[in-house]
C-alpha cells in the first residue's frame, strides 16, 4: 500500500507548532505516512540568511516559534510547487489573506487524488457571497471534500505540549480518520465531527469577538464585561451561521472550535492583545500589528471588515450589532464603549 506524503503549506506561529506535531505523528504512524514531511516556507531573510536554510540547519523556526525544536524529518522548502507536487496530503495553515495567492500558484500543479485540510481561521467573504476556505481550496484545486481543523489552540502553548483539544470537521469518514492520525496526540486531543462548516465559521468569527475582548481590556473593564462580550459574540456567531449557512449544528459550538476557542482567544490571543493596544493608544491596527507581532498576522481585524462589507451589501448590519460595533470602532472612529452599548 502506498504511504501518504504530507506537505504543510505555511510556516508561521501555528504552522510551525503544527509541523512539530506532524513530524512526530508521521513517525508514530509509519505504516500510514512517509517519514519525510515537506513544509513550504514563505522565504524571508533571517539575520542575513534565508529562513529555510536556518530551519533546515537548526530544526527550529526562530522567527515564528523560537525555542521549539522540530523533528529532523521536517524539510523547509521555499518553492511552493516543489514542496507540494509529490504530496498526497496537503495541510493549509496560512493567514487567510494569503490563501488566494497560494491557490493561484498551485492550480493544475497538485496530485489529482490529493487529500487536504484547512487550518486557516478566516472566511473568503466577497460582497456577492461567503466561501469557506475548505470549499475555496477544493474548488480552485479540484480536491474533493477538503476538511477543516480549528480549536482552542494558542500555538505557543501547544508547542510546549500543554494539554488542549481541537476539532476536525470532515465529510469523509476515511479522511477524518487519516487526519486524526496526523494530528491527535495525548496533549493535543482531536475530535472528528462532520460539521466542517461550523468548525470553520467558529474559527473565523471568534477572531472578531477577540477584538471586542481586547477593547474591553483596553477600557480596564473586568471579567464580567469580557464574559458578557463573549456571550453576545457567541450568539451573533450562531445567528450568522443560521442566516447564511443553514446547516451549522448547534452542538459544534460546544466543541473545542466553539466556546473553548472563544475563551482562550479572548484571554491570550494576538487579536485581543493588539485590540487592547488600539484602545490604549489609538494607533491604527495595521501599525500596531507591525509594532507588536514581529511578522505575525492578525485575522480578526480583517475579518471584521470583510463581515461588515458582506452585511452592508445586504443591508443587514443592524441585525448584527456586535460585528458592526467592532468595525465602527476599529475603522470609523466610533467611541470604544460602543461595544457595551449594543
Ligand atoms: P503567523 O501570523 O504567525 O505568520 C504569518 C505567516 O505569513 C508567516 O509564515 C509569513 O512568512 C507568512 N507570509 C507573509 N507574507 C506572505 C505572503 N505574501 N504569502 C504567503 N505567506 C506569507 O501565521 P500562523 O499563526 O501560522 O497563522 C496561520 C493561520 O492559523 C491563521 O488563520 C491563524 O488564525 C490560524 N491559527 C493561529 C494560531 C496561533 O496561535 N498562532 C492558532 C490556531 C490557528
Ligand atoms: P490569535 O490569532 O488571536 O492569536 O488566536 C489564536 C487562536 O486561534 C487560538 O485558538
Amino acid at each position: 500500500l502506498q504511504r501518504e506524503r504530507v506537505c504543510i503549506i505555511g510556516s508561521g506561529n501555528w504552522g510551525t507548532a503544527v509541523a512539530k506535531i506532524i513530524g512526530e505523528n508521521v513517525t508514530k504512524h509509519s505504516q500510514v505516512f512517509e517519514p519525510q514531511v515537506q513544509q513550504w516556507v514563505f522565504e524571508e531573510d533571517y539575520q542575513g540568511k534565508p529562513l529555510t536554510q536556518v530551519i533546515n540547519a537548526t530544526h527550529e523556526n526562530p522567527k515564528y516559534l523560537p525555542g521549539i525544536r522540530l523533528a529532523d524529518n521536517i524539510h523547509a522548502e521555499p518553492d511552493l510547487v516543489k514542496a507540494c507536487s509529490d504530496s498526497t496530503v496537503l495541510v493549509f495553515v496560512l493567514p487567510h489573506q494569503f490563501v488566494r495567492g497560494v491557490c493561484d500558484d498551485l492550480v493544475g500543479k497538485v496530485n489529482p487524488n490529493v487529500k487536504a485540510i484547512s487550518l486557516v481561521k478566516g472566511l473568503e467573504i466577497k460582497p456577492d457571497g461567503i466561501t469557506l476556505f475548505s470549499e475555496e481550496i477544493g474548488r480552485r484545486l479540484q480536491i474533493e471534500e477538503v476538511a477543516a481543523l480549528s480549536g482552542a489552540n494558542i500555538a505557543d502553548e501547544v508547542a510546549r505540549e500543554q494539554f488542549c483539544e481541537t476539532t476536525i470537521g470532515s465529510r469523509s469518514e476515511a479522511h477524518g480518520q487519516l487526519f486524526h492520525q496526523l494530528f491527535d496526540t495525548p496533549y493535543f486531543r482531536a475530535n472528528v465531527i462532520r460539521d466542517y462548516v461550523g468548525v470553520e465559521l467558529c474559527g473565523a468569527l471568534k477572531n472578531v469577538v477577540a477584538v471586542a475582548a481586547g477593547i474591553s481590556d483596553g477600557l480596564n473593564y473586568g471579567s464580567n464585561t469580557k464574559a458578557a462580550l463573549i456571550r453576545l459574540g457567541l450568539m451573533e456567531m450562531r445567528k450568522f451561521g443560521q442566516t447564511f449557512f443553514g446547516g451549522v449544528e448547534d452542538t459544534t459550538f460546544f466543541e473545542s472550535c466553539g466556546v473553548a476557542d472563544l475563551i482562550t482567544t479572548c484571554a491570550g490571543g494576538r487579536n485581543r492583545k493588539v485590540a487592547e493596544a488600539f484602545a490604549r493608544t489609538g494607533k491604527p491596527i495595521d501599525v500596531l500589528e507591525r509594532e507588536l507581532l514581529n511578522g505575525q498576522k492578525l485575522q480578526g481585524s480583517l475579518t471584521a471588515i470583510e463581515v461588515y462589507q458582506f452585511l452592508s451589501a445586504r443591508k443587514m448590519t443592524n441585525e448584527f450589532p456586535f460585528f458592526d460595533a467592532v468595525y465602527q470602532i476599529l475603522y470609523q472612529g466610533a467611541p470604544l464603549d460602543t461595544i457595551v452599548k449594543l
